[in-house]
This record gives C-alpha cells, structure tokens and sequence, in this order.
C-alpha cells in the first residue's frame, strides 16, 4: 500500500511515518530528511538548497521530483510512505506518473489536522535525536533525565535550523497556499482520509490506520 502524510509542519508526519516503517515494514520517503542528507554531507545541490530551507521556503519542485524519482528506482515493496511530498500541484502530477510507470499506484492520503497554536508550539519545542530521528518535545516529551533517547540510547540531540518563529510562519504559508490546494485534489480523486492529529502519539497511529483500512 502507497500513502501519503498530508499536513503543515508539526502535524506528526515525520513521528508516525517512523511507527509505520517499524510496525508495518513500510519505506518512509521523507524529501526533507532527504535535502537535510545533501546539506550535511555538503553536496552541490545541499548547499544550494540551504538557504531556502532555513528561511522556510519550498526548493524548486524539479530537485525534489528527482530525490524521489531516485528512490522509486530502489525496492519498493514493503509499500511506501510519502512524508513531506507532495507539497505543490506539479509535484503531486509527477507522482502519479512515476508511480504509474512502476505498474503501481497511491492508495490513500492522509490529512493530519492540527490547529496552529498547537504546531508552533510543539516547533518550538522540538529536539531529534542525531542517531535515530527519534522526535522529543521541551514541554510534552522531554529527553528522558539519563540524557539518553529512549529509543536507541544516543545521546545526542539536536533542533532544526527552521524550526524557530520566523522560519516557521514562512512554512505555514508555503503550506497553506501551495501545499493546502492538494486537500481538494485528492478529495476529488477519492482519495482523501482525514485525522485528527491533536493528542497522544498511538491514538493518532490507530486513527491512521483505521484510515488505511478504509482503501477506496
Ligand atoms: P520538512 O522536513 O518536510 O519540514 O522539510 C523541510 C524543508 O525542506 C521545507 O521547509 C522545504 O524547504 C524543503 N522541502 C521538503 N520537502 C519539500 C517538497 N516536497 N517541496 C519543496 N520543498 C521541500
């Protein structure tokens, strides 16, 4: 089964792709953790990227259908996780082709609905762990007091260059007026599944999969 994580930032996408990938077996393909990847390893695209990203802007739709059009050449049998992308209409039409040149296609979308105080909130709060993605959260999901993650042990924690104020009203922008349209897309395609992405991690995850078991 093919999804896709619809929702602004903060929504969840990220932390519930990672339940999907380790209770289902499913590939997470997130185009942000993908042009983090370039910016660290210092690539020619990462660095012209950087920029962009920090001030919280979306990068041009051709390097991200390339990222992903990339991956889709690797396995992807366990089925796939769309987390972050699409984020614009010519994003969403050249998924469709190239998951239709596999012989495949999407299954589901998933909207994540959270109102903005609460993504801000949780933005602002927000710290990773370095080795594993684990998300933790200042306020709601402190690094447990041993400084270890509980997930993996490490114990190095680090916050997003974009996760802070400024950037942040720039994304939701970039979300609301690029990315938003995509809502209406998918629900005239019948695709559309819609969550409430407010509360506990795992009552999310079962809403998520109540919504998968719902295929068209
Ligand atoms: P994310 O980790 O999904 O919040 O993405 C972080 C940043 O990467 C975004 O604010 C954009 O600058 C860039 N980005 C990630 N995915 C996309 C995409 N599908 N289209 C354009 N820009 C993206």
């Amino acid at each position: 089964m093919n999804i896709i994580l619809l929702g602004p930032p903060g929504a969840g996408k990220g932390t519930q792709a990672r339940r999907l990938v380790d209770e289902r077996g499913m590939i997470q393909l997130s185009t942000g953790d993908m042009l983090r990847d370039a910016r660290n390893s210092g690539t020619e695209m990462g660095n012209r990227v950087a920029g962009i990203m920090d001030r919280g802007e979306l990068v041009t739709d051709e390097i991200v259908i390339g990222l992903i059009e990339e991956k889709l050449e690797g396995d992807t049998g366990g089925g796939l996780i769309f987390d972050g992308f699409p984020r614009t209409l010519a994003q969403a039409d050249a998924l469709e082709a190239l998951l239709s040149r596999k012989g495949t296609g999407l299954d589901v979308v998933i909207e994540m609905r959270v109102d903005d105080e609460t993504l801000v909130a949780r933005i602002i709060a927000r710290s990773t762990c370095a080795a594993c993605g684990e998300v933790y959260n200042d306020l709601t999901r402190p690094v447990p007091d041993d400084g270890r993650c509980a997930k993996c042990g490490g114990m190095q924690f680090t916050r997003r260059a974009d996760d802070n104020e400024e950037s942040l009203k720039t994304r939701l922008l970039a979300y609301y007026k690029q990315t938003s349209p995509l809502i209406g897309y998918y629900h005239c395609k019948e695709k559309l599944r819609v969550v409430d992405g407010l509360g506990e991690i795992a009552d999310v995850a079962a809403s998520i999969s109540e919504a998968m078991s719902k295929t068209p």
